[in-house]
């Protein structure tokens, strides 16, 4: 029986520890995604009842048998303490009220625009300067969330008041650039706070007063005298306001609930994602927890009684739907019903107790703070939502309500000291009042024997708070049930409690924030920042710390990252246990590199938290979102397709809806407001928000994109009745609700990067990659190869038939290793044939394979070479970006298992593994040397581990020169002679006299320009634009080129019309903007694939067309094509035909691309178009083509780079010297070799 009565002893004890001395130093960390999300599943398809508004609203009915002087209030008695109280002083005087206080939570948004956002150089915390700007007005009369102002703080000074310290600190509204004072007195006289830190107060300044002290200074100081300042005193009166420190980091209820035990322990927990911790509880409890969800569900469709039979059939169902946790288990399927069965016994009971219109005499309601001769009876009444997932950026929290329910609570209170029983009659000598009151209500389900109930309640009050901030209506308290006692308790906000935990949130924020470094332009930037501690010291309790589920990430940091000596604390034991095996260099390695991955996540932060600071319409302009859109209610999705859609992402994907650009409805097509425009494209994580504070309402993925819609896939349902009831202010003039879809940059976040590299350091942990990963020792090898190299196996040697030599070669290194080797191929050496065939001699002797890449389209196109094979593959991945070809090796194209043999036998059984890895992009974690990748680390250390493939056979031996040339010393060789000679023949000329018949005269004064493209002699190409002219020009922050893209197009038109097949012709550009404007142009013929250079890695095709892009007076040609690896890739995906189209004169300023315009004059490769060439060809010449653009904006940056002023980025990169110099003597090319090109 789960205890949830607590002493007062208990609870004091709880509370001292909540509040107990905020350590003085502080430091800093990194939050990451929500545990919570994997702790728990996402809900099944949940159609739920949506809540009219009056029902939402607070009714209060005050029903008096006799005595009617309690007062509601009295009935939710706020426990008051007396901890850190100082005497009290006059109250200050209110002179703002909220109505027309400006710097609520619109605040938030304001002052961003002028955010250097561009910047990466810059501390991004800290904006560039504040101007006003309009703030929205969302409050309305029955809102009950108090004011938030978003401030800078400027000065903290501490000083006296009445013998007792204070902090004073001047802020900066940021919204106002207006000057306040902040009183900081009692417990948050404590709070660590500095100059520049960006805080919330919460609550309401007033007009200020003077002291002496203040007029001196003043007249000192750069700032208003503090006389005329508004301000605020935070004490620890339960009316205080509130100071939220760092207010972007979003912590969780779940992890702050946590902290009175050790606050390293949650900062440490958001570091680092385990995967190791399924445990029965809680796999239990995520099961239990689904079917009084979908219980709950049932019941709002009106379908349901909960009785045995039901709650069989939804033990049954969630069993099936888990088996893969069963397996971690070890659990028989009929093990798990039985466990389950037992656990969900008292569904039942709940529902008649409990799920009720009105309060049963027998639904009991326990709260332990009740005062005497209280009682209280509940009744849920509705459910508002499951799952519900909120960020707050006003306090900094965020969390997962498990139900949202509407609550009807009937408090009782006699006025004798007799205990309210429900069947003793009331004697007449006493006297009873009832009230009763409805609000929207937190619902937390706990299944375990839980010992923790103390954070519960603090993780249940801290959802009362967001609760409030989405229902803009009274929330007082939430409710905790725990399943195994049968028993509801109720817990009330208290602002003690409240204030506590904040408190204990700003001390995380204050650590975690220590983490971002604050650089300043021009600092120098290599190696490992000097940030301070950023993790709390250890607690040194050898019970708590024994039994701590991070220990092993906590011993870790605390060797390698802190460096801590401790022969003599309480926990020295368990330390030199977890540790003592650890050397310095292995200790400085996972320092480093664990700095490099933080770095990778600030960016993923400081984007994530543009949706708050910025307007949809600022963050539309850089790419990252989509402003005003409408849902389109009339749009219906069939969802009984869940074919392509895995197990998995069928939770996230449970309802599709689809969103109209306002502007297109009203007719308006602006083709720079294309949805096309910008960073996001099919399959990117996304959020929908309505401004200003319905943040994050569902997440899901994006499935289609055209110029005016977009379809999008979520984990939630989105009503619009609901939002008006929470909003009434929102579509009140009649017009639509307008949403905004954000860019979701942080949905995988780097938990679980970090965990992996932490995986090699833990005392059981993988020692023999920790020796040849970290301690670079050498690999070994056998003298013969194992196993035999031409087995009987009828594919075996179909494929060993096909390797040339160097492949062979290569095949016997990998077959004689006992460690590691290295394959190194030069692009068209057949990598993915040699990488196919060593799969196949690998599983005809019995082993295993994970094939894994960066990118899907590598991993496909080794698999589209298995696709015969006869033993099975599993494939794992987003289906969505799966090859079609390679769809049935996914768990999604098998059977839906139903047993545990069967999962076993679906994930267990094949030998073979595919899936992709993640990637490292961070522009100063490359510079660290994230993007070294392991490939190059160990073939530096041990070139004997390396085996290279030189012959290829992709390229004819024109457009091999090129690479050959520029890159690889001339150490690449045609595989044959009908390689080397291959040209692309086309079989229908009609269409190029087709064609010429209106414009014969027009073409013939300079020849044809299209002709001479398609000539078969024609192998590389130069299509020099700049006489058309083709001017590249911006949407936001990213490039694009129009003429080049109407240039492409009519290439690709005129070589599908002459009999080329689509699939056979490929288009790169290294511009995401020209992706987006080519795959318009291109929408007829999508057999024609429109690729990155990253996408094309592993791929070729007959034809390339390559578009540049940039083409401008200045000069300017961007990073991305100052990255030569980038180029490499491109150039060496064509067969028989290369063409490049680009603006000469701007080009080839990069002294990289100075040299291959030096060849291929001197080759004369290079087609000087005629003015105009966009136009000549008439027939060519599309609708869809929009007039050129001959104005050139300001062209600084590439979209792609993730910093448009990186001046020393391309200095980092190496160097092509001379032609000659080959770059491939010495391996300093070899980074962007093994990282990039294929
Ligand atoms: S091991 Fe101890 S000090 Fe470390 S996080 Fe856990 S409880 Fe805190
Ligand atoms: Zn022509």
């Amino acid at each position: 029986m789960v205890s949830t009565s607590h002493t007062e002893a208990e609870e004091s004890a709880f509370m001292t520890d909540l509040l107990s001395g905020i350590d003085d130093s502080f430091f800093d960390a990194i939050p990451s995604p929500d545990r919570s999300s994997k702790m728990r599943k996402t809900p099944s398809k949940s159609p739920k009842k949506p809540f009219a508004v009056s029902s939402l609203c607070t009714s209060v009915r005050a029903s008096t048998f006799a005595d009617t002087t309690h007062h509601q209030q009295n009935l939710s008695p706020i426990r008051k303490k007396a901890v850190f109280q100082t005497p009290r002083k006059p109250k200050l005087k209110h002179n703002e009220n909220r109505g027309s206080e400006k710097d609520s939570l619109g605040s938030l948004l304001e002052g961003a625009e002028d955010w250097d956002w561009e910047d990466m150089d810059s501390d991004f915390m800290t904006p560039k300067k504040s101007v006003k700007r309009t703030s929205y007005s969302h409050c309305h009369p029955n809102d009950p969330r108090p004011p938030s102002t978003r401030c800078t703080v400027k000065e903290v000074r501490v000083t006296k008041d009445n013998g007792l310290y204070q902090k004073e600190l001047t802020v900066v509204v940021e919204s106002s650039s207006q000057h306040r004072r902040v009183i900081l007195q009692d417990d948050w006289f404590d709070v660590y706070i500095r100059h520049g830190d960006e805080i919330n107060i919460i609550g309401t300044f007033s007009n200020g007063s003077t002291s002496i002290d203040d007029i001196s200074r003043a007249s000192t100081s750069s700032t208003p005298p503090p006389a005329t300042l508004p301000s605020i005193s935070l004490t620890s009166q339960p009316t205080s306001g509130l100071l939220i420190l760092h207010p972007d980091l979003l912590i969780t209820a779940t992890s702050l609930s946590s902290t009175p035990t050790c606050v390293r322990k949650p900062i440490l927990a958001t570091l680092i994602h385990s995967s190791s911790d399924v445990t029965p509880a809680l796999v239990w409890g995520n099961m239990l927890h689904e079917i009084t969800q979908s219980c709950l569900i049932d019941w709002t469709k009106g379908e349901s009684e909960w009785d045995e039979r039901e709650i069989d059939q939804k033990v049954d169902k969630e069993v099936r739907r888990g088996l893969g946790d069963l397996l971690r288990l070890n659990v028989t399927v009929d093990q798990a019903k039985r466990e389950l069965k037992l656990r969900a016994i008292g569904l039942k009971a709940f529902r008649e107790r409990y799920v009720h219109d009105t309060p049963k005499p027998e639904a009991i309601l326990t709260n332990t703070r009740s005062e005497r001769g209280q009682s209280s009876l509940l009744a849920i009444s509705g459910l508002h939502d499951i799952e519900e997932d909120i960020w707050s950026p006003k306090y900094g929290l965020k969390g997962k309500l498990d139900v949202s329910v509407q609550a009807i609570i009937e408090d009782t209170i006699t006025n004798t000291s007799r205990q309210y029983t429900q069947n003793a009659p009331l004697r007449p000598s006493e006297s009873l009042s009832v009230a009763s009151q409805t609000h929207p209500t937190p619902l937390e389900l706990k299944t375990g024997r839980s010992t923790q109930v103390m954070e519960h309640r603090a993780q249940t009050m801290l959802y009362t708070l967001l609760m409030e901030e989405r229902y803009a209506t009274p929330v007082p308290s939430g409710l905790l049930y725990y399943t195994q006692s049968d028993e509801v308790v109720r817990v009330p906000r208290t602002m003690n409690e409240m204030r506590a935990l904040i408190q204990k949130r700003n001390e995380m924020a204050g650590y975690m924030m220590r983490r971002i470094p604050s650089e300043k332009k021009g600092q120098k930037k290599e190696g490992i920042k000097d940030v301070e501690d950023f993790l709390p010291p250890t607690i040194n309790d050898t019970r708590i710390c024994g039994r701590c589920y991070v220990v092993n990430t906590c011993m870790l940091y605390r060797k390698a990252v802190e460096r801590v000596r401790d022969t003599s604390s309480p926990i020295s034991d368990i330390y030199s246990l977890k540790t003592s095996h650890i050397t310095p260099t292995q200790a400085e390695f996972f320092k480093k590199w664990e700095y490099l991955i933080s770095l990778e996540e600030h960016d993923l932060i400081r984007f994530r938290k543009e949706l708050w600071t910025m307007t949809a319409k600022e963050r539309q302009s850089h790419g990252r979102c989509f402003a005003d859109m409408i849902l389109d209610e009339l749009y219906r999705h069939d969802i009984s397709t869940p074919q392509t859609v895995s197990k998995r992402e069928s939770r996230i994907h449970q309802f599709t809806y689809r969103f109209v650009k306002a502007n297109a409805l009203l007719g308006i097509h602006n083709p720079g407001d294309s949805l096309l425009n910008g960073h996001m494209s099919v399959g990117d994580a996304v959020t929908v928000s309505v401004e200003p504070d319905l943040l994050a309402l569902v997440r899901g993925f994006i499935v289609s994109l055209t110029p005016d819609e977009v379809v999008i896939g979520v984990d939630h349902e989105l009503s619009l009745s609901v939002i008006r009831a929470r909003r009434p202010y929102l579509g009140q003039d009649g017009s639509p609700i307008a949403f905004r879809i954000d860019k979701d940059e942080l949905f995988g976040g780097m938990g679980r990067i970090r965990e992996n590299l932490a995986c090699l350091f833990y005392a059981d942990g993988d020692t023999q990659r920790l020796e040849l990963v970290v301690d670079l020792r050498a690999p070994r090898f056998t003298e013969e190869p194992s196993g035999p190299l031409a087995p009987e196996h009828e594919a075996v040697a179909k494929v060993l038939k096909l390797l040339n030599k160097n492949q062979e070669a290569a095949i016997r290194k990998v077959l004689s290793t006992l460690d590691y080797s290295l394959i190194l191929g030069m692009p068209g050496t057949g990598k993915t044939t040699v990488i196919a065939a060593l799969i196949l001699l690998l599983v005809c002797q019995g082993k295993s394979v994970l094939l894994t890449s960066y990118t899907h389209s590598a991993v496909d196109t080794i698999l589209l070479k298995l696709k015969h094979v006869d033993f099975k593959i599993l494939r794992l991945g987003n289906v969505d970006k799966i090859h079609p070809d390679v769809y049935k090796f996914t768990l999604a194209a098998l059977k839906p298992a139903t047993t545990i043999e069967q999962l076993e036998n679906q994930v267990m059984s094949p030998p073979v593994v595919a899936t992709t890895c993640l990637s490292i992009d961070h522009r100063e974690a490359k510079r660290g040397g994230l993007d070294v990748s392991l490939f190059k680390r160990l073939s530096e250390a041990h070139p004997e581990a390396v085996v290279d493939l030189t012959d290829q056979y992709r390229m004819n031996e024109d457009i091999m020169l090129l690479s050959n040339r520029l890159i690889y010393s001339d150490r690449l060789r045609c595989g044959s002679e009908a390689v080397a000679k291959r040209s692309l023949r086309l079989s229908n000329f009609d269409f190029l006299d087709r064609l010429h018949d209106s414009t014969t005269k027009r073409c013939s004064n300079h020849g044809c320009w299209i002709e001479h493209l398609l000539n078969e002699k024609c192998k590389v190409v130069f299509v020099d634009t700049d006489d058309v002219p083709a001017r590249d020009s911006r949407v936001g922050d990213l490039t694009q080129n129009i003429t080049e893209a109407n240039l492409v197009h009519q290439v690709a038109e005129c070589l599908v019309g002459c009999g080329v097949a689509e699939e056979n012709i490929g288009v790169i550009t290294l511009y995401r903007q020209q992706i987006k404007l080519l795959s318009h142009r291109l929408q007829d013929h999508k057999g024609i694939e429109i690729l990155t250079a990253d996408r094309s890695q592993g791929r070729d095709k007959e034809v390339i067309i390559i578009s540049m892009v940039r083409s401008n007076d200045s000069g300017q040609v961007g990073d991305l094509l100052k990255d030569w690896r980038r180029i490499n890739v491109s150039f060496t995906r064509a067969r028989s035909k290369l063409v490049i189209f680009g603006s000469r004169s701007t080009l080839q300023a990069e002294p990289l691309l100075k040299e291959f315009f030096e060849l291929m004059d001197s080759k004369g490769w290079i087609l000087q178009l005629p003015p105009n060439a966009d136009t000549i060809h008439s027939s060519l010449i599309t609708p869809t083509s929009t007039p050129r653009k001959r104005t050139v904006i300001d062209l600084t940056q590439d979209d792609d780079s993730p910093s448009p002023r990186a001046p020393s980025r391309s200095s980092k990169k190496p160097r092509r010297g001379g032609v000659d110099e080959g770059l491939l003597k010495g391996r300093p090319i070899l980074r962007d070799l093994l990282n990039g090109t294929s």
